[in-house]
């Protein structure tokens, strides 16, 4: 992540003033939500693992997973995601600069496409994906080319704007939770790098199983590590553990792809990929 701009002491009195100091809005009651137990397994946190600058991160002896004490509400998400610059400081260090169909977008989709066909996901027949945080919607395009339906949705409405303008797809710029989709329809719902950000896993999880075929399946990629730790826009850390205990209340079987390595100094760097399958239908 880049550095933010310095800014005077006149505009930080300012962006609080206005309330669009993310800071000022976690020290402020209303914007943010106090999680008390692990949003994965319930029970209540063992210890500290880290102190952001806005919220103390807890650990869960239980399940491993660890998550921001506080979570931000819709106002702080807009502030956190609200324009262009947000995908180029995400993009520029994987040497994409860019929304344009081309070849700089190659490496990006094979990792995702490859990813998910080893989980089984994508094979000859054509099926009704679904994307949530589809940033620019790059991955929505190169199923669409490949015969599939796809759909997306993101909250950063420049980016969903721009990706929709130069790249002929049609993305959703309502969060996840608040969209209306038709029950038991698509055959798969994707999201890379996204759940970490999202405050209600429950909401997401129960949506996710919802709007999924019977034999339908969700495929995620979470990063994981405590490096991880002071980005500022993460809620959710996620273990092989944690993830696999989210999938499998949702869904009859989780399965766990770690895509990490442990560096010279034992620490653990990398992603995980998570596949649920055959969604849980709830009692409602
Ligand atoms: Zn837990």
């Amino acid at each position: 992540m880049s550095s933010p701009k310095p800014r005077t002491f006149l505009q930080k009195v300012t962006s609080c003033l206005t309330l669009r100091n993310i800071r000022f809005l976690y020290l402020m009651p209303g914007f943010t939500r106090k999680v008390s137990r692990c949003p994965v397994c319930g029970a209540k946190p063992d210890k500290v693992e880290y102190q952001t600058r806005y919220t103390p991160l807890d650990h869960c002896g239980n399940c491993g997973h660890v998550y921001s004490r506080k979570t931000p509400g819709k106002r702080i998400l807009h502030l956190m995601y609200e324009d262009l610059d947000y995908w180029k400081r995400d993009k520029e260090h994987q040497g994409i600069t860019k929304i344009e169909y081309g070849p700089q977008w190659n490496g990006f989709i094979e990792a995702r496409m490859g990813s998910a066909q080893r989980a089984g996901l994508i094979n000859g027949s054509p099926k009704k994906f679904f994307e949530i945080g589809c940033s620019e919607g790059i991955l929505l395009r190169a199923l669409q080319d490949r015969g599939h339906e796809a759909l997306g949705c993101e909250m950063n409405k420049p980016t969903a704007e721009a990706g929709m303008k130069a790249l002929g797809v049609t993305i959703k710029t309502d969060l996840f939770e608040d969209l209306k989709l038709p029950d038991a329809y698509y055959d798969v719902v994707m999201s890379f790098h996204t759940i970490e950000h999202i405050p209600d896993l429950d909401r997401v999880f129960a949506k996710i199983a919802k709007i999924l075929k019977p034999a339908g399946a969700v495929f995620v990629e979470v990063p994981t590590g405590p490096e991880e730790y002071p980005n500022p826009d993460h809620v959710q850390f996620f273990t092989d553990e944690s993830l696999k205990r989210l999938l499998e209340r949702y869904f009859e079987v989780g399965e766990i792809y770690p895509n990490h390595y442990t560096n010279l100094h034992g620490t653990v760097i990398g992603s995980l990929y998570g596949a649920g399958r055959r969604p849980k239908r709830s009692a409602n």
